[in-house]
């Protein structure tokens, strides 16, 4: 990055930003089991979608997978917050692998939505992002059972066998705004179609996104620190910019063009729920130091802490 001169005056800071409990618990998840076990310890996926948490995790010892053909028999595995289809338990336990168990506790809570539906007979819609490992995680529940939408578009367009027996989940970080108008959508062609009482967005996704619309309205452009394969880093872009602003996606500081601050003066700043707080602190320094002032805005107060995932013996 090259600032130099630049016209921002204030950086306003949305509050809530960055990790969210399901990202802390998976982190600190693995740290607790590097600490108790030593290196080196296998990780199925990316623990969260940000390389800089990756790589740091790396640098303490823990060795990242996409197949758990590529741990050893025996060894303990992390999986992580996005979650597994029940599979690759049965995989894991077929090779012997000790799992340690970093799904998310909201994303297990639509697990156990799928499972229910689908025991009841009932072809479940998921809500969702194809490819995303979330998704993909959810889709194995039920095999065969779980019909992925992932717009109004698709919504208007599946067919239900029994449509008086349905139901639908979502992914946990989509975007508010675009999953009730595919519910909505969804609600209309298939009255019967249960749905959970509130959607599946998660409480953190909720927050950052209600937050980041707030910034819009007092901000000439929004950055959003966080990683370009995070789906929650991703709709936070897409909300601002579907309320007029403009909103860059950065990985770091590094990634902070002067092209983006053209006449800019007040500058919202927010990170996605697997962004970690000294990617933020190194921004704001960076203008801080050019004379902006600082100035927080909070729209809500998280307490929501989850345990540890449960050491694998
Ligand atoms: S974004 Fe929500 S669902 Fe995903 S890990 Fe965080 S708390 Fe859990």
């Amino acid at each position: 990055m090259s600032l130099g001169e630049t016209s921002v005056e204030k950086i306003i800071l949305a509050e809530p930003r960055g990790f969210c409990a399901g990202v802390d618990r998976a982190v600190e998840g693995v740290r607790n089991a590097l600490r108790a076990y030593g290196r080196p310890l296998y990780v199925r996926h990316q623990i969260v979608h940000n390389r800089f948490v990756l790589e740091a995790l790396e640098s303490e010892g823990a060795v990242f997978v996409e197949n758990l053909d590529e741990v050893p028999e025996g060894q303990r595995v992390i999986f992580s917050a996005h979650g597994v289809a029940p599979s690759e338990w049965e995989r894991a336990h077929v090779r012997g692998l000790r799992v340690i168990d970093a799904t998310c506790p909201l994303v297990t809570k639509v697990h156990s939505e799928v499972e229910k539906y689908a025991h009841e007979g009932r072809t479940v819609v998921l809500v969702g992002h194809q490819g995303h490992e979330e998704v993909k995680g959810t889709l194995g529940v039920a095999p065969g059972k779980v019909v992925l939408v992932g717009s109004v578009e698709e919504a208007r367009a599946i067919e239900i066998s029994d449509p008086t027996r349905c139901a639908a989940v979502t992914q946990t970080t989509l975007s508010v705004d675009d999953t009730r108008e595919i519910m909505d959508t969804l609600k209309e062609r298939f009255p019967a179609m249960l749905t959970p009482k509130t959607d599946d967005i998660c409480y953190a996704t909720q927050n950052r996104q209600n937050a980041v619309k707030e910034l819009v309205a007092v901000s000439d452009a929004v950055l959003v620190v966080g990683s370009k394969q995070s789906s929650n880093a991703n709709r936070l872009v897409e909300v601002a910019r579907q309320r007029g602003a403009r909103a860059f996606l950065v990985d770091s500081l590094a990634d902070v063009e002067s092209e983006m601050l053209g006449g800019v003066r007040a500058l919202g700043l927010t990170a996605s729920a697997s962004s970690p707080e000294w990617l933020v602190e190194r921004i704001i320094e960076a203008f801080a130091s050019r004379g902006a002032a600082v100035e927080l805005l909070s729209v809500a107060t998280e307490r929501v802490k989850f345990p540890l995932p449960m050491p694998a013996d």
